[in-house]
């Protein structure tokens, strides 16, 4: 249960990842996809979490992410299913953006356009 939440978790923090890094995401963004390589779930979810270990603003996004998993926030509507946080896209060029716990919404980091709620 943990471990899949831990991937689940991986695969939307990818898209955070230059958002929470900056200029480090890419380095890390290539160690997350090759642990998530891995084709053993358990292996790939120890890996994970070493990766996103190493940064504090990883570890804290995960350790949210997880959190909110085990209280077990569903969408509203109550259909059983992954955890959904809001997602926000720019409107520009399409690149998006997962809230987690009231962050503040920043501008795209590719264009610096507005950021929109997604549906
Ligand atoms: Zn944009």
């Amino acid at each position: 249960m943990e471990r899949d939440a831990i991937l689940a978790a991986a695969g939307e923090i990818q898209s955070e990842l230059p958002y929470l890094l900056g200029p480090a995401a890419d380095g890390v963004a290539d160690k997350l996809a090759e642990a998530l390589d891995k084709g053993n779930g358990d292996i790939a979810a120890v890996l994970v979490t070493d990766v996103l270990r190493q940064y504090e603003a990883t570890r804290s996004w995960m350790a949210d992410r997880l959190a909110a998993a085990e209280r077990g926030l569903q969408p509203l509507g109550g259909d059983p299913g992954p955890v959904q946080f809001p997602r926000f896209q720019c409107a520009a060029c399409g690149w998006t953006w997962v809230r987690v716990r009231g962050a503040p919404i920043p501008a795209c980091i590719n264009c610096g356009g507005a950021l929109a709620p997604m549906r």
